[in-house]
């Protein structure tokens, strides 16, 4: 689980997170959400320890991040960020990487270890690609190979940064409900999603960033009902189906969209 209580940050003297408290739970998908620069990519990398707020405190599993150690922290959390290298190396190789918190001094990779990572490739569907170059790979193929990244490292957490940007539709489809599958194994999941149809319908929960600070964190459906995503983006967003198997349909608000 991972806490936040009153986080502040500021770029310089530019205030960008505010008082930001939310809550992640194991076994639960979370999607961040909010208008462009509402600060979402920023509460991200402070929730992975890139950054280190001005104030309040981040706990993971009741203890503050200050106390757990670099490679403590690497076995537990896991980050994609939102611009990743297609470095000059192939799945097998990328995937490897996820051990690496993992290794002694020797940095070799033993038998669990490499078991680990063919498990994480498979469980990706990627086993036919393990040769193959990243830069070879289509935009979803590289992202599975990501993924499987982050399945060999292995951690109780992991956050993403706009994990299906780019991806086609049935792609997008695929990596959510990967996403899904890992927080049903019991891992606390978070991503940065720009996609709102996307986040209602696979989430467990939205947490709703306006201005750097949380709107409202809750379920798809608390969310919708209180009118949060209408006030926040500015549109109209109804619930459709029925219950068990919501649907959600997103409309301009009626005066019309906002100006760009
Ligand atoms: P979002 O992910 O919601 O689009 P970001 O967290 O990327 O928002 O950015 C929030 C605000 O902080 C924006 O106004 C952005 O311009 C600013 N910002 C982001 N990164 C930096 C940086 N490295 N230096 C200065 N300002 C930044």
């Amino acid at each position: 689980m991972i806490e936040l209580k009153g986080l502040d940050f500021a770029y310089g003297d530019r205030p960008v997170i505010q008082g930001a408290s939310a809550i992640f739970k194991k076994g639960e998908l979370w999607a961040i959400v909010g208008p462009n620069g509402s600060g979402k990519t920023t509460l991200l990398r402070l929730m992975g320890r890139l950054l280190s707020p001005a104030r309040g405190t981040l706990f993971m599993d009741g203890k503050p991040y200050f106390q757990y150690g670099r490679r403590e922290f690497a076995r537990r959390l896991a980050l994609l960020p939102q611009s990743r290298p297609t470095p000059a190396i192939s799945v097998w190789d990328l995937v490897c990487h996820g051990r690496f918190p993992y290794l002694d001094l020797s940095r070799r990779l033993t038998r669990a270890d490499t078991e680990a990572v063919r498990r994480a490739i498979s469980s990706v569907g990627m086993e036919d690609y393990t040769a193959r170059p990243l830069s070879e790979l289509s935009g979803g193929e590289r992202q599975r190979a990501y993924l499987a990244l982050l399945l060999a490292q292995d951690t109780p957490c992991i956050l993403l940064d706009e994990p299906t940007t780019y991806l086609d539709i049935s792609s997008q489809f695929a990596i959510m409900e990967t996403l899904r599958r890992m927080s049903g194994e019991g891992r606390c999941v978070a991503a940065v999603l720009h996609d709102l149809t996307l986040a209602l319908r696979f989430c467990d929960g939205l947490c709703v960033l306006d201005g750097g600070r949380v709107a409202a964190c809750g379920t798809p459906g608390e969310m919708v009902e209180a009118g949060i995503l209408d006030r926040v983006f500015k549109i109209r967003c109804e619930a459709a189906g029925i219950p068990g198997e919501r649907e959600y349909i997103i409309r301009p608000a009626e005066k019309g969209p906002k100006k760009l």
